[in-house]
């Protein structure tokens, strides 16, 4: 499985990751088949959200013996109140179930300390001011946990993670669903009744990916499927469903991604996850599909690869995607980004203007506007 290297630690993750919030309340049988076969499918990164001690200990077990070929994100701040899952940003109680995460999966570290749910301003303020982000730094100098992380579903507020410098990794609710949607905390209530909420692709959204990518902050993202209603005739918003291949490629052409977390809960749902390594480039194809949304990518380069083959060589959608990034409005091109791009085989100053990508480009993007665009700003 491909490895991509998270955010500026010496850790990588295959691109298929494991989310286990469907192993809750499932015997013992069932988690041990669902991490067992992930280990064996060489997945290497997995979520664990959940505060339960009993979910928690069964995963813990059916680790056990290959614990260190498995990134865990473990949360902080997500705690079990009278039997209900809840969010507490008070110290004590955060501290008291992040311990627990420890005891249960029998282990002495976690390799990313996920601030969890970070979604309003007073979520941030409630972590990012507070003696909750101190505990996170601490239990990083103390080797408790190697990185820092966060999740959240907002990208106004994810902005401001990725702007503090704490944390390498950002776990981040995508989909080309959500990318049409304007910044909510749970966009997720809106599929099925979209009527005037898709309208183009949700600019905040598209400028957090960038921002990771020119940060080095990198992206695990959740909510691959849209819950599965993406996956669904009745629910999808496109003219048709997509499929759980074109739903991981969607998210893991975005800049900054290195992993879709997908929820399994059998032997069946890994295998079909991993499957994903072993389609075709037509079968990840997700353009035929997203391209239908009337008004909705118009202009925006989802990075598909339609407007291929290109007489000059040029890997147009990395062009793009590099073009995308160094665009943002935060100063100087960061020297990574430009040299990325300069390592290419070709770059935009070898664009002859032959107008056939345009012709192609289920999205109607200015190519060859853009092709000029990335040679003055790069240089070549
Ligand atoms: S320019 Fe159009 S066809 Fe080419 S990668 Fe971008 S969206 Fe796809
Ligand atoms: S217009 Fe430029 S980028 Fe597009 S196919 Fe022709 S040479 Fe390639």
């Amino acid at each position: 499985m491909e490895q991509r290297r998270i955010g500026h630690t010496d850790m990588s993750a295959g691109i298929i990751g494991l989310g286990t919030e469907h192993l809750d309340n499932k015997p013992y049988a069932v988690v041990e088949e669902t991490i067992h076969a992930a280990l064996d499918a060489g997945i290497n990164l997995m979520d664990l959200f959940m505060p339960g001690e009993e979910v928690r200990r069964k995963i813990g077990r059916a680790l056990a013996g290959r614990r260190d070929r498995m990134l865990i994100q473990g949360h902080i701040c997500s705690v079990d109140l009278n039997q209900q899952y809840d969010i507490s940003r008070d110290l004590t109680t955060c501290r008291k179930y992040f311990e627990n995460l420890l005891r249960s999966l029998n282990t002495d570290y976690i390799d990313f300390g996920m601030l969890f749910f970070i979604d309003s301003p007073e979520d941030f303020a409630a972590v990012f001011d507070t003696s909750i982000l101190e505990y996170a730094l601490k239990l990083k100098e103390q080797g408790t946990i190697r990185a820092i992380g966060a999740s959240s579903h907002n990208p106004e507020t994810a902005r401001r993670i990725v702007e503090s410098g704490v944390v390498d990794l950002l776990m981040f609710s995508i989909n080309p669903a959500f990318d049409l949607m304007p910044a909510v905390s749970d966009p997720l209530t809106m599929l099925g009744d979209t009527a005037g909420m898709m309208t183009g692709m949700d600019p905040a959204r598209a400028a957090l990916y960038r921002l990771c990518e020119q940060k080095g902050v990198s992206i695990s993202v959740m909510k691959t499927l849209g819950a599965g209603k993406l996956l669904s005739a009745e629910h999808t918003p496109f003219s048709g469903p997509l499929t759980v291949g074109q739903c991981i490629h969607y998210a893991l052409t975005r800049p900054a991604v290195v992993s879709t977390l997908i929820g399994c809960c059998s032997r069946a749902q890994v295998l079909e996850a991993v499957g994903y390594c072993n389609l075709s480039d037509e079968e990840r194809d997700f353009a035929p599909v997203i391209s239908s949304y009337r008004g909705g990518f118009q202009g925006s380069c989802v990075y598909c690869n339609h407007c291929q083959p290109c007489p000059m060589e040029i890997d147009i959608a990395t062009v793009n995607k590099y073009l995308d990034i160094a665009r943002l409005d935060t100063g100087a091109i960061p020297p990574s980004i430009a040299q990325h791009y300069r390592a290419l085989a070709h770059h935009g100053s070898d664009c002859i203007g032959c107008g056939n990508c345009e012709t192609r480009c289920p999205f109607r993007v200015p190519v060859i506007d853009n092709m000029r665009r990335a040679a003055e700003l790069f240089g070549c």
